[in-house]
């Protein structure tokens, strides 16, 4: 997915302790999205920038706001203020945002720091109250904090929303809108998104300043090194066809996406029966827990990750070499994201993605979307009659084993989650 470009860092006028950290991280040449984007940043123009990750966009931002604020470093003792603030939705993203800003930062006095919920409040005021030039928060996080007086925006020069598109699907509109406005008037905004519906492009017009576009047009692109196939199957069978795969056809490790969080626990639930390593990511399971699930499968403790896609989307695993569409999403864009988590950086990889009778209608936009034909295995055990009906889901009206206790205290507090 990433398009490495031919002009070279220098060429984007960077300070030298700024290209020796990005030197170091490996980091040969600028990526598109960096190439358009970070000379608009570096002339304090408002830029609405529509990439996904993968795109190099994180050093998009990152790089010519470190630029920017490196001549303008308070001294650690006379109390550093807030100079740039990044918000963005999910505590996962967050926390890599600010891995970033830590490599690319290292030679300069530029401190940064990371709030989120989920999370004890306690560690994350001491570092604040320290103080930091740049802070990366999620939004209710950083209400809470702003609330308590140990955040003070009134010194923010440089907003960045990053995942725009996602940060209002998750509901974070308002939140959004107050944060801008207890930041200063003069501030510049950067804005980031995936896609650029509707509702993100009228709070652009609200808060961006004659903002100059970036498009990184990926959204529909696949690499060629990703070998898609399709399997039709029964949705009863869908977990028997999982297993089969596992056992007989996937090698290297698998991230199977579900569309809901009880899905995946109940997935989850199986595989652990039949004898294998899973880590598990959805939006009830608490910051640490996400975190050491990830961690666990980077240094590959095991194999499988089983997500929702809210809770796996901006997290950037290298290496991986399959994905698994349990359940088709009813976004075909999402599948572009799913399955673009394979094959970067020149590997191959391959994506299964399971298709039931009620969801033949996603192939069809999906491939649209893709303008391609996915390959469809047929010699397989447990093949879809073709003149299936849709299986429609009958819930016993008494007794259901998962009704009672099934949602977790998150889940029921935040009633509007389902991913
Ligand atoms: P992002 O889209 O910001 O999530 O970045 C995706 C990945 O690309 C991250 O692992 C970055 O470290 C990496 N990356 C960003 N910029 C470059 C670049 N210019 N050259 C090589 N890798 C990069």
């Amino acid at each position: 997915m990433r398009q490495i470009n031919y002009m070279s860092f220098k060429d984007l006028s960077l300070n030298k302790p700024i290209l020796k950290a990005i030197t170091e991280a490996g980091y040969d040449n600028p990526t598109l999205v960096q190439e358009k984007t970070i000379p608009l940043v570096l002339n304090k123009k408002d830029v609405i920038v529509s990439a996904q990750t993968g795109t190099g966009k994180t050093a998009a931002f990152a790089l010519p706001i470190l630029q920017l604020l490196f001549d303008k470093q308070d001294a650690p003792k006379s109390g550093k203020k807030i100079k740039s603030l990044i918000v963005s939705p999910t505590r996962e993203l967050a926390i890599q945002i600010e891995e970033n800003f830590k490599t690319y930062s290292k030679y300069t006095n530029l401190r940064t720091t990371v709030v989120f919920g989920g999370t004890s409040i306690e560690p994350q005021k001491d570092i604040l109250k320290k103080g930091v030039d740049i802070l990366i928060a999620t939004p209710g996080r950083l209400l809470d904090l702003h609330k308590q007086d140990i955040v003070n925006l009134d010194y923010v020069e440089i907003l960045v929303l990053d995942e725009a598109d996602l940060m209002l699907d998750m509901g974070f509109i308002d939140d959004v809108k107050k944060i801008e406005r207890l930041c200063t008037n003069e501030k510049q905004i950067l804005l980031f998104s995936a896609t650029i519906p509707y509702k993100v492009e009228q709070l652009a017009n609200n808060i961006l300043n004659n903002p100059e576009r970036v498009e990184v047009a990926q959204n529909a692109s696949i690499s060629n090194n990703i070998n898609q196939v399709l399997y039709y199957v029964p949705k009863r069978n869908k977990i028997e066809l999982c297993l089969h795969l596992l056992r007989n056809t996937i090698k290297g490790n698998i991230i199977i996406f579900r569309r809901t969080k009880f899905g995946v626990e109940k997935l989850e639930q199986t595989l652990l029966k039949n004898g294998y390593k899973v880590e598990t990511i959805h939006g009830d399971k608490s910051q640490n827990l996400r975190q050491e699930a990830l961690q666990k499968f980077k240094n590959k403790e095991a194999k499988i990750l089983i997500a929702t896609d809210v809770a796996a989307r901006g997290i950037d695993i290298d290496n991986l070499d399959n994905v698994i569409n349990f359940d088709l999403p009813n976004v075909p864009e999402t599948y572009v994201h799913r399955i673009g988590r394979t094959a970067r950086a020149g590997n191959s990889g391959t994506s299964y993605s399971l298709c039931s009778a009620d969801e033949k209608a996603y192939v069809t936009t999906i491939q649209q979307l893709i303008q391609n034909q996915i390959d469809v295995v047929e010699d397989h055990p447990y093949p879809l009659d073709p003149k299936a009906k849709p299986e429609i889901h009958k819930s016993k009206k008494t007794g259901s084993k998962y009704k009672k206790g099934r949602k977790s205290t998150a889940s029921k507090k935040k009633k509007k989650r389902w991913y």
